[in-house]
C-alpha cells in the first residue's frame, strides 16, 4: 500500500511539472510570436530628439505603454502567426448594444451628443456585421422628438439644430433603413434650413449664428446628397444672390481650399491648424462635388496633403495622429485613414488618364508644376494600422468595446472610428466609372468598387464590413436613401 500521504503529493509534484512545461510552451510560443513581428513595431525609433519636453514625456509613455502590447506580451489576449490579437468581435458588440440602451447618470453631460451616439453605435455594429433593423422603431421616435419645424435636428428635444446632430440622425436613419424613417425628415424645412446657414464665402454655419467651418460643409454636402435636396438657395439666405447665380454648392470647393494650410493638411477654417478630421471633410466634401479623380487636384496640393496625412503615422505605435506633434489615437484611424482610400481613387484615375489632364499637374493655384508619381500599392502602413487598432485600441476586460490608447476607457465615439479605420486599411476602393456630373444631385452615383486587400495578417474571419469612402455607412444603405428620394418629385 503506498503512503495516501504521498499520492497527493507526487500529484502535486507532477502538476508543479506540467504547469512548468506549459509556461515554457508559452515562452517559446511568444518568442516566436515576436520572429513575426517586424522590429519596426517592437522596438523604439532609431532617431531621437535629446530635448526632454512635456510634449517628449507624453510621447515616450504613450510608447511604453503601447509596446508591449505591439510585442505579443499582452497576457488577456490570444495571438494568431503574425503577433495580431483577434478582433473580440463579440464584447464589442455588447458593448455597443449597451451604449443604445439606458445609460448612467454620469453620461448627461452628453445629453446633447443622443444622436451621435445613435450613429457611433448603429454604425459600428453594422461594420461588425450586426442586423440594426431591430432598433428601426426607436431611432424613428427619437429622431421625430429630436426635429425642429424650422428644419434640422437638434441634440434632443427642444434643443437646437445643429449641423453635427443633423448629419448623425440622417445617418441613423439611414442605416436603419425603410421609408418610415426616411419618410420623419421634413425636407423642405431642412432645404431652407440649409440655405439659411450657408455663406456668401461658400462654406456654411453648423448652426444659425454659429460659427462656420469646414465641418458645416462637409456635413452639409453629406446631407444634401443624402437627401437629394434641391440646390437652389431659399430667399432668406445669406448667400442668396438676385440673379440666382448662387446656390448651395456654390464656393464649396473654394472655401476648402483656403483651408490648407502651410503644413499641407488642411484646418477648420482659413488660416488655422491643420487637423486630420478637417482632412477627411475636405475630402468627403470635395469628393461629393465631383470624381475625386479631377476635383482634388484642381483644389488642392496633393503631394502636400499626402506628406502630411503620411507623416501622421508613427513607429512604433502604428496609429495616426491628428496633429503635428501630437499622440497617436485610435479615432485617426478613420479621420486620417480613411482619407486614403479617397487619395487613391484619385491617384488611380490619373495614371489611368481619366482625368482629362496632361501629366504635368498644377499644384492647386500655386503655379508650381510637377508630375504626380504613379499610385503605389498603398500610400500607409496598413499593416502598422491594423497592429495598433487590434492589439491597443480593443478594451480585453469584461467591458469590450475600442479606444483611443491604451489607458484610456472605450466608449461609442472611439469603437465607430476605430473600426471604420480597421475598415478602410483591410479593404481596397476604387472609383468604378468616373462620372460627369457636375452636380451632386446627378441622376446617377459612380459606384465605389470594394475588394479585401490581398495582403493581409489578420485571421479571414476578422474582416469588417466595408463602409462608403464618403458617407461612412454601408454603400447600399447610401444608395437606398438616395434613390428614394431621387424618385420622389419635389419635396
Ligand atoms: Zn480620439
Amino acid at each position: 500500500m503506498s503512503n495516501p500521504q504521498l499520492v497527493p503529493s507526487s500529484a502535486s509534484a507532477q502538476s508543479d511539472l506540467d504547469s512548468e512545461t506549459v509556461d515554457e510552451e508559452i515562452v517559446i510560443q511568444r518568442k516566436n510570436t515576436l520572429l513575426m513581428i517586424p522590429d519596426i513595431f517592437t522596438q523604439l525609433p532609431p532617431v531621437r530628439d535629446s530635448l526632454a519636453t512635456q510634449t517628449s514625456q507624453l510621447q515616450d509613455d504613450t510608447v511604453g505603454k503601447c509596446l508591449p502590447l505591439l510585442s505579443g506580451e499582452d497576457e488577456l489576449a490570444e495571438y494568431n502567426e503574425h503577433g495580431l490579437p483577434r478582433l473580440d468581435r463579440a464584447r464589442h458588440v455588447k458593448f455597443l448594444h449597451k451604449n443604445l440602451a439606458k445609460l448612467p447618470g454620469r453620461f448627461v453631460a452628453a445629453d446633447s451628443s443622443r444622436p451621435w451616439f445613435l450613429y457611433w453605435c448603429l454604425a459600428a455594429l453594422t461594420m461588425l456585421g450586426e442586423d440594426v433593423s431591430s432598433y428601426q422603431e426607436a431611432v424613428i421616435e427619437t429622431a421625430r422628438s429630436m426635429q425642429n419645424d424650422t428644419g434640422g435636428f437638434g441634440g434632443g428635444n427642444g434643443q437646437l439644430s445643429h449641423m453635427a446632430t443633423t448629419y448623425a440622425v440622417v445617418l441613423a436613419l439611414a442605416l436603419v433603413g425603410g421609408e418610415k424613417a426616411f419618410e420623419v425628415i421634413d425636407r423642405r424645412a431642412m432645404w431652407r434650413w440649409l440655405s439659411s446657414l450657408k455663406q456668401p464665402d461658400g462654406g456654411f454655419q453648423v448652426c444659425l449664428g454659429g460659427e462656420e467651418d469646414i465641418r458645416g460643409a462637409y456635413c452639409a454636402s453629406v446631407i444634401i446628397s443624402l437627401l437629394q435636396l434641391p440646390l437652389n438657395l431659399a430667399p432668406e439666405s445669406p448667400a442668396w444672390t438676385e440673379d440666382g447665380s448662387s446656390d448651395l454648392l456654390t464656393g464649396v470647393a473654394e472655401y476648402v481650399r483656403r483651408c490648407q494650410t502651410f503644413e499641407g493638411g488642411i484646418s477648420g477654417q482659413p488660416n488655422a491648424e491643420a487637423h486630420g478630421a478637417y482632412a477627411f471633410c475636405a475630402l468627403g466634401c470635395l469628393a461629393l462635388l465631383d470624381h475625386p479623380g479631377r476635383i482634388f487636384q484642381r483644389y488642392l496640393d496633393i503631394p502636400r496633403l499626402v506628406a502630411w496625412l503620411s507623416s501622421r503615422q508613427y513607429a512604433p505605435e502604428g496609429g495616426f495622429s491628428g496633429r503635428t506633434n501630437k499622440l497617436v489615437d485610435g479615432c485617426y484611424s478613420h479621420w486620417v485613414g480613411g482619407c486614403f482610400p479617397l487619395i487613391q481613387a484619385c491617384l488611380n484615375n490619373i495614371a489611368s488618364g481619366n482625368d482629362g489632364t496632361e501629366a504635368a499637374y498644377n499644384a492647386a493655384g500655386t503655379g508650381a508644376s510637377c508630375t504626380l508619381p504613379p499610385a503605389p500599392e498603398t500610400l500607409f502602413s496598413r499593416e502598422g494600422l491594423m497592429r495598433y487598432i487590434l492589439c491597443c485600441c480593443q478594451d480585453q476586460s469584461e467591458r469590450g468595446g475600442l479606444r483611443d490608447k491604451p489607458g484610456k476607457m472605450a466608449d461609442a465615439y472611439h469603437s465607430c472610428y476605430v473600426l471604420a479605420g480597421l475598415s478602410s486599411a483591410q479593404h481596397d476602393w476604387d472609383l468604378e466609372e468616373p462620372t460627369a456630373a457636375e452636380e451632386i444631385s446627378a441622376t446617377a452615383d459612380p459606384v465605389w468598387a470594394v475588394l479585401p486587400h490581398l495582403e493581409q495578417i489578420f485571421d479571414r474571419r476578422d474582416l469588417v464590413r466595408p463602409i462608403h469612402p464618403v458617407y461612412a455607412i454601408p454603400q447600399q444603405n447610401a444608395r437606398a436613401i438616395k434613390d428614394y428620394f431621387r424618385a420622389k418629385q419635389g419635396f
